[in-house]
């Protein structure tokens, strides 16, 4: 890694794939007077290491949908851009749907994204049952299935986007904790890592889960929660064939994809409070095994392979917060994606660096993620949150 210097035009805060992703796509327009500042001794150990994977369409706002439509052919393209593999695999993704008012929902978001040009296909109950006869679905009213969803891997593009940003000539820095910001008349100046002040024009709080502990280091408020969810991995399950969907039961917050020769299972506590605590809640792991069991059976012949916990990044309308703050020149955040900003992450980059070198996003009206909107409260809600 490199060494920090004595100054920088633009400091990036945090060096998960939101960090990662926007060093890259500033240095792509040519600027490269860019310090990548992670705390961590590795890039990517934050929210980024610890997710999921998935990737997907089936979004029940517009904004979500129009980042996803944007996000994903970039991840298609990642490796002939920048030399990364990245398993990309289209699994798609199929949501189980087991009471009326998500039935209803659903198909509102369907229609949704039909208009918008997604082709999530809608299937009967009877249709998800043969789709996946592993499951044991006998309640599963409906489904609906996108089979370009699917799953990448959040490492490579992590590693993708630093070494390409490195290769362009951005500083990237780990064990380099952000301890302050100094402003001077309503424009950032430094920031103070460790006992070193590096002085800056811009900063971008890329800071994910701890980005609104970072942002009230320049006495920015941001309604950035995080909140703890885990998952665990199986030993091998010969049964499970290579084809087997992302699959959701979203009334449980329940899910299950491959992974490797077994399969990746999690299940959101809706009880989880606030905090900063990535231990594995043990009592809840046994929640979750009782309720993956009963809806795939098959599991109870599985071991556990690993399991851990980590930090979604949650505002109070599940949508990011991408864009500058009115209260300080200077200062760009790029967080709150609430579950699902591993997808978001390349467009999401892409729009920060448009922001910082332009004044403004080109590539996508992204108006309705500004940080006012929770002072003007117009909420609109993301329904599709697991
Ligand atoms: C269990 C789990 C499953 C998930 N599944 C999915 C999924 O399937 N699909 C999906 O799209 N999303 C998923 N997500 C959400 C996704 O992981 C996050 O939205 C995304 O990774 C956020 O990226 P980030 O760069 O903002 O945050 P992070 O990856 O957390 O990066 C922020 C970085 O900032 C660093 N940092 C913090 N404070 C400082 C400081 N003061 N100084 C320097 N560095 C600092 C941290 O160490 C960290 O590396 C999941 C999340 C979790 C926890």
């Amino acid at each position: 890694m490199n060494e920090l210097p004595t100054s920088t035009q633009i400091v990036i805060i945090g060096g998960g794939v939101m960090g990662a992703s926007t060093a890259y796509h500033l240095a792509q327009r040519g600027c490269t007077d860019v310090v990548l500042l992670e705390k961590q001794p590795f890039f990517g150990l934050g929210a980024t290491g610890k997710c999921a994977g998935g990737i997907r369409y089936q979004f029940s706002t517009a904004i979500n949908i129009q980042l996803s439509q944007l996000s994903l052919p970039m991840l298609d393209r990642f490796e002939d851009e920048l030399g990364q593999a990245i398993d990309l695999r289209r699994c798609g993704y199929l949501f189980l749907l087991t009471n009326e008012a998500d039935v209803a929902a659903f198909q509102q978001n369907v229609a949704l994204q039909h208009s918008l040009g997604v082709s999530t296909q809608w299937l009967t109950g009877d249709e998800v049952r043969r789709m996946v006869p592993q499951l044991a679905a006998g309640d599963v009213l409906a489904g609906t299935f996108h089979a370009k969803d699917g799953l990448a891997d959040p490492n490579g593009v992590v590693a993708g986007y630093i070494n390409s940003a490195r290769r362009l000539g951005v500083t990237t820095v780990t064990d380099s904790e952000v301890v302050g910001i100094e402003t001077e008349g309503g424009r950032v100046k430094a920031v103070m890592v460790g006992d070193r002040r590096l002085p800056c024009e811009v900063i971008v709080n890329a800071a994910g889960p701890w980005s609104a502990v970072v942002s009230q280091m320049a006495g920015i408020p941001l309604p950035v929660q995080p909140i703890r969810r885990q998952m665990l991995t199986t030993t091998p399950l010969p049964a499970i064939p290579v084809s087997f969907p992302f699959v959701i039961d979203f009334a449980q917050s329940l899910y299950f994809h491959r992974e490797g020769q077994g399969l990746l299972t999690g299940m959101s506590n809706p009880q989880q409070p606030p905090g900063f605590d990535e231990s594995v809640d043990e009592a809840w792991e046994v929640v979750h095994l009782e309720a993956a069991i009963a809806r795939l059976p098959l599991l109870a012949q599985a071991g556990r392979a690993a399991h851990w916990a980590g930090l979604y990044e949650v505002t109070p309308d599940a949508h990011p917060i991408i864009g500058p703050v009115s209260q300080l020149e200077g200062y760009v955040v790029v967080t709150g994606f609430s579950g699902h900003g591993f997808m978001h992450g390349p467009i999401a980059g892409l729009l920060t660096a448009e922001i910082v070198l332009d004044g403004r996003a080109s590539t996508l009206d992204i108006s309705v993620l500004a940080a006012g909107r929770f002072q003007a409260n117009q909420l609109h809600k993301e329904y599709n949150v697991v």
